[in-house]
């Protein structure tokens, strides 16, 4: 009967239709936002049919009070702050992220001979950049004197078996330079327990990418070109699956007479770097370890930066100051995944 034959098709052609519609239809995109860590933490992911995405901001910001609860500087009462109380020859059981985040630290203090180094703490609130508060000018060198005394990672037995760790001395740790990319590892995480692989999580410039957008594009990541006082953009790279770290001394510094004071100090010397490493990008498989090797690159400085980061295949843009230029050096590395430049 071509009547009912006719209803059959348009039924089919119906059915057709729907199933295009739900596979054109394009994948949701969420986003979520906070502050931690004296900046901002966000996440975007693209929601599949089988991800769990309720309680979702909860699940973050219980992986970031993880992090400041046992390594933030600024708490008195983390596990952190009380190891740097407790007294040279305590033996302290250490919580297990703390743990991972120094077995790191440790590693790559070790690497870069002290360049990179936890224990620099008492520097960093000397030079007015920890929880005491800003300075306007240099400390005296006898005081620089007294806070080298204090650093030195060799001073700190972790026993990695039983993740005890004792100090000789008054050692100060700080997490500073690689506890938001741990952060960032957290909420990746977090994503990857609910099923979610598509994702873009960062702590401020510590970031984790995973899968596409939601327009089925990979994720695409800005590097800024620094300068004082305003915001551009240097290039754009597509990291894959991967972590991405930018540290520079651009943003936290303070000025004194002409010359810019950083935040990130040579343990070796006890000193802030010079100014003319700008900004250092590093992509590395977690965003711990881009972000304490951003760092590191950092305080080594252009040369040996370049020269560590080749050695070890790692990939790393290096922006530095040439006189009233910006010079950028890249390793081969890094250039595979520069999606396009800003000039
Ligand atoms: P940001 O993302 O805020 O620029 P970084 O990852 O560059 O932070 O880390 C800078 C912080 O690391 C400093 O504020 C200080 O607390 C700490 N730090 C400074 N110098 C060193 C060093 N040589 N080794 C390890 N940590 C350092
Ligand atoms: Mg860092």
């Amino acid at each position: 009967m071509p009547g009912r034959h006719l209803h059959a098709t348009s039924l089919l052609l119906l059915l057709g239709g729907l199933l295009l519609a739900a596979c054109d239809r394009p994948p949701e995109a969420h986003q979520l936002s906070g502050s931690t860590m004296g900046t901002t933490w966000s996440v975007q992911f693209i929601a599949s049919p089988g991800s769990e995405t309720a309680g979702l901001r909860q699940d973050i910001e219980m992986a970031l009070e993880t992090v400041n609860a046992q390594m933030s500087t600024y708490r008195e009462d983390s596990d952190l702050s009380r190891f740097n109380r407790s007294d040279a020859g305590d033996r302290v059981e250490l919580p297990a992220d703390f743990a991972r985040v120094l077995e790191t630290a440790l590693e790559l203090a070790e690497q870069t001979g002290g360049a990179y180094d936890p224990t620099v703490g008492p520097l960093v609130n000397l030079w007015g950049f920890g929880p005491d508060g800003p300075r306007r000018e240099p400390p005296p060198e006898s005081d620089i004197e007294v806070a080298r005394e204090r650093v030195g990672w060799q001073k700190l037995d972790y026993e990695p078996d039983t993740g005890h760790l004792t100090q000789h001395g008054s050692i100060y740790l700080d997490f500073s330079s690689i506890a938001k990319g741990y952060g960032s590892d957290l909420m990746a995480e977090v994503l990857e327990r609910r099923g979610i692989s598509d994702y873009l999580v960062q702590i401020g410039g510590d970031m984790r990418v995973r899968g596409h957008r939601a327009d089925g594009e990979r994720w695409r990541i800005a590097v800024e070109r620094p300068a004082e006082g305003e915001r551009s953009i240097h290039s754009v790279i597509q990291p894959g699956d991967q972590a991405m770290a930018t540290s520079g001394s651009y943003r936290n510094f303070f000025r004194d007479r002409d010359k810019a004071f950083s935040h990130t100090i040579d343990p070796r010397t006890g000193y802030p770097i010079p100014e003319d490493l700008v900004s250092v990008t590093v992509l590395a498989d977690s965003a711990k370890q881009a972000d304490a090797l951003a760092t590191a690159i950092n305080v080594l400085g252009p040369d040996d930066g370049y020269a560590f980061a080749r050695q070890r295949e790692l990939a790393v843009l290096l922006l530095i100051r040439d006189g009233d230029r910006l010079r950028e050096q890249m390793t081969p590395a890094f250039a595979a995944y520069v999606a396009e430049g800003a000039d």
